[in-house]
């Protein structure tokens, strides 16, 4: 990550891929539903003011703006402006959604961290990379993540589904928590289900991973096989949970979602494949 906001002069950027984002969120080409626009032709188009911008390798530029236009002035051109969340929910495109997940966490993070924690010193807005250097102290900093782990339990053919308060209406998902500080990510699984379920399980098979930088998480996810134990929520942790049939789900989580992955794979598996929304 290089810091380029003094530096638009060179002709090599004109035609660059560039992401967006003003104070609303994400700018989105309305026709073709993309984030990945040409860098000069719309920085001309919008009227775009620069806040800041950073060079990524060969990834798009990440640009912080303002446009000039209004949002009915942009919908006349063609564009449109969606928030970072949203759209990374509905979006399948896998590659596009990786460097919207690393701009977004990229700038969340660089927004929070304006001073140095250890002797107060500013933080300067010109590097090279993803660390920050004090240049009082020398102390070096990295973005932020927080591991959690995510857990699938399975009982023949019926999965455990928990959620949240802050959960749409009617969708359930896979238990999830943080990683305890010391902790090991099969330890924070086990405890984590006992904890919000109350129940015991057995072995853990990994599945995947995905960060989600609503702020800073990055989810590793398992499934496992229901050992032992009824049902006993924590309501400090979740609102509900149930064993569902597999071939009777509730409303799930977004297709781009690791949760939604790992329920798939288990109906997969199952061969109980039904389109759910
Ligand atoms: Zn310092």
């Amino acid at each position: 990550m290089k810091s380029i906001a003094k530096d638009f002069s060179n002709k090599d950027y004109e035609k660059h891929a560039a992401l967006f984002f003003t104070e609303e969120g994400i700018v989105v080409n309305s026709h073709t539903s993309s984030p990945l626009l040409q860098f000069g032709k719309i920085v001309k188009e919008l009227g775009i003011i620069i806040n800041e911008a950073y060079e990524d390798g060969e990834r798009p530029f990440i640009i912080t703006c303002e446009s000039l236009l209004t949002p009915d002035q942009m919908m006349k051109k063609g564009f449109h402006i969606e928030s970072p969340k949203s759209f990374l929910i509905s979006l399948q495109n896998e590659k596009i959604q990786q460097c919207i997940l690393r701009a977004v966490h990229w700038l969340t993070w660089d927004s929070k961290l304006q001073h140095c924690s250890k002797c107060g010193t500013k933080i300067q807005k010109v590097f090279e990379s993803t660390e920050k250097k004090c240049d009082s102290c020398k102390h070096s900093f990295y973005p932020k993540l927080s591991p959690a782990v995510m857990v699938l339990i399975q009982r023949e053919n019926e999965v455990l589904l928990g959620r949240s308060a802050h959960f749409k209406p009617g969708v359930y998902s896979a238990l999830a928590g943080f990683i305890d500080i010391g902790e090991t990510a099969e330890q924070a699984a086990h405890r984590e289900v006992k904890e919000e379920v109350g129940v015991e399980i057995g072995e853990l098979e990994y599945f995947g991973t995905q960060s989600w930088p609503f702020p800073d998480s990055f989810m590793i996810a398992f499934k496992a096989q229901y050992l032992r134990g009824a049902i006993q929520i924590d309501a400090n942790e979740i609102q509900d949970a149930q064993w569902f049939d597999l071939n009777n789900l509730p409303a799930l989580p977004s297709h781009s979602s690791i949760s939604r992955k790992l329920i798939e794979s288990v109906l997969l598996k199952n061969k109980t494949w039904t389109h759910y929304e």
